[in-house]
């Protein structure tokens, strides 16, 4: 079924790339809504973007939406991951500024708020995506793809000549609780060489080690370190939920990322919109999150160590 918040939520924070103070108030609204931005800040009647994939018009450093009147709002992932994560299909976003706050650089901050507004369950079924043949992007060694499953999987590997990083890999799946428990606190990451051409070219403005893992070419300069060995790919798997959010339903299959990125990700829903004979709508009157147990995955770590 379809949820909204029980109550409105206000959020402040600094945006990461413009390092303005943004406001944003997370208002529970109708079955059927979706999830729409509102810039209170630009004219009135002018400032609705829908969070939708037709609307994605920057993906180089964040997912940025925009509508016909150049009104836009940036850094949306991690906000419509939590979105996703927790099963929340219709709010109205206010927010005063041109992106979102980037709170502790994870998704952790909007979960905790959101749970504590509590969930409302509405009387409409959500409409689901089921995935019937694989699609799939590849640019260079970049590759995206969805293939057929019965609950959302995602997956991804990343490929870092880095000796905090290397290589890793990690899946979910959306069920249950498994998205706060195991993902939801994973922070982006940065590096220090690139963190400071971004600031020469006005970029990451408001990028600090109490938003961001920054990394110099030895190891994790935040004093407190990691939040868990792989919290690199899980980042990533973060941002794919959050990405693939913007599609206008569930997506019920299995995302697989290699060394993918946001820009892959609006890709694979450009290349899913057109193939529609590759899957179908489906109106789903049960809900993932609240689907049994939770299913811990394993690190492909794990998995050596176990066999
Ligand atoms: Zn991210």
């Amino acid at each position: 079924m379809q949820h909204t918040l029980q109550t409105s939520i206000t959020l402040s924070g600094v945006g990461l790339h413009s390092g303005t103070d943004v406001t944003m108030i997370l208002k529970p609204a109708q079955a059927g809504h979706g999830i729409i931005f509102k810039r209170v800040d630009l004219e009135e009647g002018q400032n609705i973007i829908p969070a939708c994939w037709d609307h994605v018009v920057d993906t180089q450093l964040c997912t940025v939406i925009e509508n016909e009147h150049g009104a836009r709002v940036g850094t949306i992932e991690h906000l419509m991951a939590a979105l996703r994560g927790l099963g929340i299909d219709n709010l109205l976003i206010e927010i005063d500024g041109p992106e979102v706050p980037i709170m502790d650089g994870s998704s952790i901050t909007f979960v905790e708020e959101m749970e504590k507004a509590g969930l409302f369950k509405q009387s409409a079924p959500r409409r689901a995506i089921k995935i019937l043949e694989e699609i799939s992007v590849r640019d260079g060694d970049k590759e995206v793809r969805l293939s057929p499953s019965v609950v959302p999987v995602y997956s991804g590997e990343i490929f870092y000549a880095h000796p905090e990083i290397g290589e890793q890999y990690f899946e979910i799946s959306l069920l249950g609780a498994n998205f706060q428990h195991d993902i939801a606190d994973c922070r982006t990451f940065g590096f220090l060489k690139d963190v400071k051409a971004m600031r020469a070219a006005g970029l990451a403005q408001g990028g600090s080690l109490d938003n961001a893992i920054v990394l110099d070419d030895d190891q994790v300069l935040n004093p407190d370190g990691l939040r868990c060995t792989d919290e690199f790919i899980r980042h990533k798997i973060l941002d794919a939920v959050g990405d693939l959010a913007l599609a206008d339903g569930v997506i019920l299959g299995k995302y697989y990322g290699a060394r993918a990125g946001h820009e892959m990700n609006n890709k694979l829903l450009h290349a899913l919109y057109a193939n529609p004979s590759s899957w179908t709508y489906v109106d789903l009157y049960i809900d993932l999150e609240e689907s049994g147990q939770f299913i811990y995955p394993q690190t492909r770590k794990e998995r050596v160590t176990a066999a």
